[in-house]
C-alpha cells in the first residue's frame, strides 16, 4: 500500500511538532508526524517535566530536612529523614511516561497519524523515514512540511561528555547522588538542577563564565537566588571557566588568569543548547539560516515555499511555550488562516529558588530604547500571604510607559512566581495600563497581590509599603 500525499508532514514531535500536528489535524488537514524517540520531545522526556519533578522532590526533601533540624519555628518535627534517589527517579519516570503516552492519544484524537522513525528530507516535499527496528524505509510525501527537530546540548572541548561528564539528560536519570558535583554554566539548567542536587545533599559548585549568574535575566532578579544557593551550601564561581579535567575534578581559570582546581566525582555541563540541524537533510535544502538556526518569518515560513519551521530550531528563546505557540501558528497558516506572530512577549521563567520571571521589557531595555517609564517594586517582606509561609523573599517589579501607563514589562522573583508569570503575560498581551492592574480587585491574602501593589506604587498611591 502506498502512503497518501499528506497535507502536512511534521518532522519531530516535541512541543513545537506535536502542537502543530494536533492543530493541523483539528483543522481537517491530513497530517503525519514523524518522531524517532518518545513523543513529547526534549521538554516532556528529558527537559521541562522531569526537571520540575526533580526540583519538586528536592524542595520537598529540603523542607523535611529543615523541619528535622528544627531550624524553622513552625513546630513541625520529623525524625531522621532520608532520600532514596533511585526511587525518586522511578517516580519521575512514571510521571514522564504517563504524559508522553498521553501525547499519542491527543495526536490521534485530532485525526493525525504518527510514524516512528528517523526522518530525512529528500526534497521540500518528500521525507524518507528509516524505521527504528531495521525494517524497510518508508517514503512520505506532503504538500507542506513543518520542521520541528529541536535542539541538543552544547559540548565543551575542555570537558567532553563521557562517563563523568553529563548533559542534563543523564543528570536527570542519576540513581545515586554525586558527592561533589561541578555544574558548568550558571544559566537555566545549571541553576535549576544545581539547586536541586544541593537540596538533595550533593556538594555543588557552579562555575559560570559571565560576571554573574543567570546573565540572560535582569541583574536585579539574581541576588535572592544567589543568596539562597549560598545558604544551601553551594559554591559559586563567576568569571571562571573550566580548562580541563583531573583525576579528582576539574581545572579552572578565572578572568584574572588565576587557576584552580575543584573536586568533582560528576560534572554537569549546561552551557546552552544548539539547534539540531544535522543528519536529516537540511544542508541539501539550502534554507536561509540565522547563524545555526533556520530563518523564519512572522508566519513560521522558511525561505522555501511550503516548508515551515518551529521551536528551538528557529532560535531564542528556546522555550517550550514559544514552540507550542509557533506550532499552532504554522498549522493555522497552512490552513489558510490570516495568522502571524503578533505576541508582545514570551515569558521567561527560571524554576530556581526563589523562582525568577521576566515578562516583556526590562527597565534597562526600555531606557536604552529611549522610552520614558514609571516603575515600582513591591517586596514580599511586605506581603501578608508571603509572611504566612516560610518564604517571604523576592519582589514584583512593574514598569509602564510614562505618557499612557501601558504596562511594558514585569519582573519578579519569589515562591510560585512561575504561576504569576501567566497574569503578567496576560496584562501585556491585552495592553493593560497600570490603572487596570491597580483597580482590579485581587483576592486577599495572595502572593498575586504584589502585582497590584507594585502597580499602585508605580502610580504613586501605594497601600502596604
Ligand atoms: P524538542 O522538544 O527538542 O523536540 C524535537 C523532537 O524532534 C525530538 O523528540 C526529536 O527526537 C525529534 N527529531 C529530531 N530530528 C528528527 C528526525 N530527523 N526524525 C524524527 N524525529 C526527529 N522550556 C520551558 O519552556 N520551560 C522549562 O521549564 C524548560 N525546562 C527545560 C529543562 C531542560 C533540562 C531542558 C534540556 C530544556 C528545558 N526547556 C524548558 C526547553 C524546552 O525543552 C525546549 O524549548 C522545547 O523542548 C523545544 O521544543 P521543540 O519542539 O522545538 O524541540
Ligand atoms: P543557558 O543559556 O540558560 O545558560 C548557559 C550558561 O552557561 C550561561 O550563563 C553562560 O554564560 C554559561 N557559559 C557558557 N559557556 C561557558 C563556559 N565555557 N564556562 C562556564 N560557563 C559558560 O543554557 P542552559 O542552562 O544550558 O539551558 C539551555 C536552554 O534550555 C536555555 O537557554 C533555555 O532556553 C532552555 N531551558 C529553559 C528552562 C526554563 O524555561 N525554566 C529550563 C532549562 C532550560
Amino acid at each position: 500500500m502506498t502512503d497518501p500525499t499528506y497535507d502536512v508532514l511534521v518532522l519531530g514531535a516535541g512541543p513545537g511538532g506535536y502542537a502543530a500536528a494536533i492543530r493541523a489535524g483539528q483543522l481537517g488537514l491530513n497530517t503525519v508526524v514523524v518522531e524517532s524517540a518518545q513523543l513529547g520531545g526534549t521538554c516532556l522526556n528529558v527537559g521541562c517535566i522531569p526537571s520540575k519533578a526533580l526540583i519538586h522532590a528536592a524542595a520537598t526533601y529540603a523542607a523535611v530536612v529543615r523541619s528535622a533540624g528544627d531550624v524553622d519555628s513552625m513546630g513541625i518535627h520529623v525524625a531522621n529523614p532520608s532520600i532514596d534517589l533511585a526511587a525518586t527517579v522511578t517516580w519521575k519516570d512514571q510521571v514522564v511516561r504517563r504524559l508522553s503516552g498521553g501525547i499519542g492519544g491527543l495526536v490521534a484524537k485530532a485525526g493525525a497519524t504518527t510514524v516512528a522513525g528517523w526522518g530525512r528530507l529528500l526534497d521540500g516535499k518528500t521525507v524518507e523515514v528509516a524505521s527504528l527496528d531495521g525494517g524497510a524505509p518508508r517514503t512520505l510525501r506532503a504538500r507542506n512540511i513543518i520542521l520541528a527537530t529541536g535542539s541538543r546540548p552544547v559540548e565543551l572541548p575542555t570537558v567532553p561528555f563521557g562517563e563523568r561528564v553529563a548533559t542534563s539528560t543523564e543528570a536527570l536519570a542519576w540513581r545515586t547522588l554525586p558527592e561533589h558535583l561541578v555544574v558548568v554554566g550558571g544559566g537555566y539548567i545549571g541553576l535549576e538542577l544545581g539547586t536541586a542536587f544541593c537540596k538533595l545533599g550533593s556538594a555543588v559548585t557552579v562555575i559560570e563564565a559571565a560576571d554573574r549568574l543567570l546573565p540572560s535575566f535582569d541583574a536585579s532578579l539574581v541576588p535572592p537566588v544567589e543568596r539562597r544557593m549560598r545558604q544551601l551550601g553551594c559554591t559559586i564561581l563567576t568569571r571562571t571557566k573550566v580548562t580541563g579535567q583531573t583525576d579528582t575534578g576539574v581545572r579552572t581559570e578565572s578572568a584574572d588568569a588565576s587557576s584552580g582546581e575543584v573536586a568533582a566525582d560528576r560534572i554537569l555541563v549546561a552551557v546552552g543548547r544548539a539547534p539540531l540541524v544535522e543528519g536529516w537533510g537540511l544542508d541539501d535544502l539550502a534554507l536561509d539560516r540565522d547563524g545555526a538556526f533556520v530563518r523564519i518569518d512572522d508566519r513560521c515560513r522558511t525561505s522555501m515555499t511550503g516548508v515551515f519551521a518551529v521551536g528551538d530550531l528557529t532560535g531564542d528563546p528556546m522555550l517550550a511555550h514559544r514552540a507550542f505557540a509557533q506550532g499552532r501558528l504554522a498549522a493555522e497558516v497552512i490552513a489558510g488562516q490570516p495568522r502571524r506572530w503578533e505576541n508582545v512577549c514570551v515569558p521567561e521563567v527560571a524554576f530556581t529558588d526563589p523562582e525568577v520571571v521576566c515578562v516583556g521589557m526590562t527597565p534597562v531595555q526600555a531606557r536604552s530604547a529611549g522610552i520614558d517609564i514609571v516603575e515600582a517594586s513591591f517586596p514580599y517582606t511586605a506581603s501578608g500571604r508571603a509572611s504566612t509561609t516560610a518564604d517571604n523573599s523576592g519582589f514584583v517589579h512593574v514598569m509602564g510607559r510614562r505618557n499612557d501607563h501601558v504596562v511594558l514589562g514585569v519582573q519578579g522573583t519569589g515562591a510560585h512566581m512561575s504561576e504569576l508569570s501567566v497574569v503578567f503575560g496576560l496584562a501585556l498581551e491585552m495592553g493593560a495600563r497600570l490603572e487596570d492592574i491597580a483597580r482590579t480587585i485581587v483576592a486577599h491574602p495572595t502572593r498575586a497581590e504584589a502585582f497590584q501593589e507594585a502597580a499602585l506604587a508605580a502610580l504613586g498611591t501605594p497601600v502596604h509599603i
